[in-house]
């Protein structure tokens, strides 16, 4: 170990809130850890970075450097694309100025490591020349991960769509999935996101190590096949769970209005950073909340006929000018709607949420175990179904609604799956969410299992 001499390393997040945020959450707990360790972070970014982004990049602590890598021209990719392919060509054009700037970087300071979101895995071709050891931060699930693994056998063993699979897959230490739930990018085996993430895949077999924001009480079966000797994977690391911390807000609507509802009563209802609904199904959530009789916490968008709407895209409309005539009127006492953003990791930690009706991504999951709050699972897009399934089949601490034909959830079924949460299944969901949260907890105390993973696994930088 190198005492006083400080050690260089290189982390490049992937584009979007929630690609960056994790990576970067994860550098401050590296910097905790080892005192000596300095970080540099290559920002790529489609157009400019939105508010929350940079707002949470001035909370960085000093050894942490953020820097901003030329950002992409969201004109220059074409029209239509999947959300995960228009990730992953941002950080294609990105690439040469990232070369230039780790050339820059070595040639004042060795560089011991670069470690790399998953959709920024294409930076890992640079270790090499610039004699970096390579890192994956993979901000998912170890099922999600397990099935990046399982992806080739699957694309061989297979000829038709998943979709059309009929019996669920099994993948080792998972619970059965069916085809459809695998993630959104690979059910179309014709497209041009489903060859790309077929290459990313293969890439992930190359590395010195994968750091996973995940822990072992969470996804035991799975963690234990991916780290098993003689898996043939590269050594795979649970360390989490790693969360945003929110700043508290000093003053807030939403904060004044929990502090006046009864204890567990509230909804929350949110669809992450970018998550967005059609305007037919904006209508229905809005009617079903209110038939539900429930209280509700309601972060509402603007629509959109993409499920990410924004993700990537600021909109600019009124999300209150969407909302079903007389609703915000006849709701004014069962509920509380805030457009756009909300501070979800304070609204979470509040005495009077019951439930989360959420998209499922994985750090709204992560988020929603560290405070205990069981979930009605209504994925959109990326990985969320497998993470619905892994929450309602697997760890059965959500309830997941069907969808109707035309994919869109009808207000009686939202008003039911909302009762049957707050009335019925929600306490025993949350006995099980306790346990899993006092897991939780232990795992990132300092003497924890994923706290001691994670130093161990990077002492050898130092
Ligand atoms: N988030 C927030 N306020 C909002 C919406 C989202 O603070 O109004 C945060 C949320 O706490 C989480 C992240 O944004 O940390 C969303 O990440 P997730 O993986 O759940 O979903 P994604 O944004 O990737 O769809």
């Amino acid at each position: 170990v190198n005492m006083g001499k400080t050690t260089h390393i290189v982390v490049v997040p992937g584009p979007g809130f929630s690609h960056l945020v994790p990576i970067l959450e994860f550098s401050k707990r590296l910097v905790q850890l080892h005192p000596f360790l300095h970080v540099t972070a290559f920002i790529p970014s489609l157009g400019s970075l939105p508010n929350v982004s940079k707002t949470f990049l001035k909370t960085l602590p000093p050894s942490i450097t953020p820097t901003f890598l030329p950002p992409v021209d969201p004109n220059d990719l074409p029209h239509g694309l999947l959300i995960g392919v228009r990730m992953h060509l941002t950080v294609i054009y990105s690439l040469p100025f990232l070369h230039k700037a780790l050339k820059s970087l070595t040639s004042r300071t060795p560089l011991v490591a670069i470690v790399v979101d998953n959709f920024a895995y294409e930076a890992l071709d640079f270790a090499k020349e610039f004699n970096m050891l390579s890192y994956i931060y993979f901000p998912k699930s170890a099922f999600t991960l397990s099935m990046y693994f399982h992806l080739p056998k699957l694309n061989e063993e297979t000829s038709c769509d998943f979709k059309d699979l009929p019996e669920p897959i099994q993948m080792p230490g998972c619970v059965p999935i069916l085809g459809i739930d695998l993630h959104y990018q690979i059910q179309d085996r014709s497209s041009q996101g489903y060859q790309l993430f077929l290459q990313r895949v293969k890439r992930f077999c190359n590395v010195d190590g994968i750091f996973i924001n995940t822990f072992v009480e969470l996804e035991k079966e799975a963690i234990r096949a991916l780290t098993k000797e003689g898996s043939g994977h590269p050594p795979v690391y649970p360390i989490g769970p790693i969360i945003q911390m929110d700043i508290r807000p000093n003053e807030s609507e939403c904060l004044r209005w929990l502090d006046k509802q009864q204890s567990k009563s509230v909804l929350y209802v949110s669809f992450g950073s970018g998550g967005t609904l059609s305007q037919v199904q904006i209508t229905e959530l809005a009617l079903g909340l209110e038939l539900s009789n429930h209280k509700f916490l309601w972060v509402v968008r603007a629509p959109s006929d993409s499920t990410s709407g924004a993700y990537l895209n600021s909109q600019d409309e009124n999300p209150l000018e969407f909302l079903p005539c007389g609703f915000l009127e006849r709701t004014k006492e069962q509920g509380l709607v805030i457009p756009s953003w909300a501070p979800q990791n304070v609204i979470l930690s509040h005495c009077s949420i019951g439930g989360f009706m959420s998209h499922c991504g994985w750090n709204s999951t992560l988020e929603s175990v560290l405070q205990g709050v069981p979930l009605i699972a209504w994925p959109l897009f990326a990985e969320q179904r497998m993470n619905a399934v892994l929450l309602s089949d697997g760890l059965k601490v959500a309830l997941r609604p069907k969808v109707n034909g035309n994919g869109i959830l009808e207000k009686e079924d939202i008003a039911e799956v909302i009762k049957n949460l707050m009335e019925l299944e929600g306490g025993k969901m949350r006995k099980i969410m306790r346990g899993l949260k006092e897991a939780a907890i232990d795992a990132i105390k300092e003497d924890g299992y994923s706290s001691k993973t994670l130093y161990q696994s990077t002492i050898k930088w130092m």
